[in-house]
């Protein structure tokens, strides 16, 4: 499957598509997540066409990698989500639950979370 160009990420990147901007790079954009699951919810998008945890990790340029990793610590520490905890998450699949097919990882915090299933 190719990368589809029109996904709701790809038009946020491009900015057809307002949204409400955490962080921004060269490598990243990180904004608030339209339907929050927690008082802190981001989602960190690398500025490149991946689709999902395994396209990023086996196409992406190292620098690429590092970038995003090193953006989801900083946006981490700056909103001070390392003192009481936080969640990363990222959705693959049908099983998994991913609705957007471009690479992302959920920084959920700012209360107790709790399970990561409910039952
Ligand atoms: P998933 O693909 O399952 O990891 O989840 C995609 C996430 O994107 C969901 O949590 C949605 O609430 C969120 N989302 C969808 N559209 C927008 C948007 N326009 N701005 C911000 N977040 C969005």
């Amino acid at each position: 499957m190719s990368y589809n160009s029109s996904n709701i990420f790809a038009r946020i990147l491009r900015g057809e598509i307002a949204c409400v901007k955490i962080f921004e790079n060269d490598y990243v954009l990180a904004f608030k997540d339209i339907h929050p699951k927690a008082p802190y919810h981001v989602l960190v998008v690398p500025k490149g066409e991946y689709r999902n945890f395994h396209d990023f990790h086996a196409n992406a340029p190292a620098i690429m990698i590092g970038e995003f990793y090193q953006a989801v610590r900083q946006i981490i520490e700056q909103s001070k989500l390392n003192q009481d905890g936080y969640r990363l998450i990222t959705n693959f699949g049908e099983n998994g639950g991913q609705e957007v097919d471009h690479y992302h990882v959920h920084i959920l915090g700012g209360k107790a979370i709790g399970p990561l299933i409910a039952s």
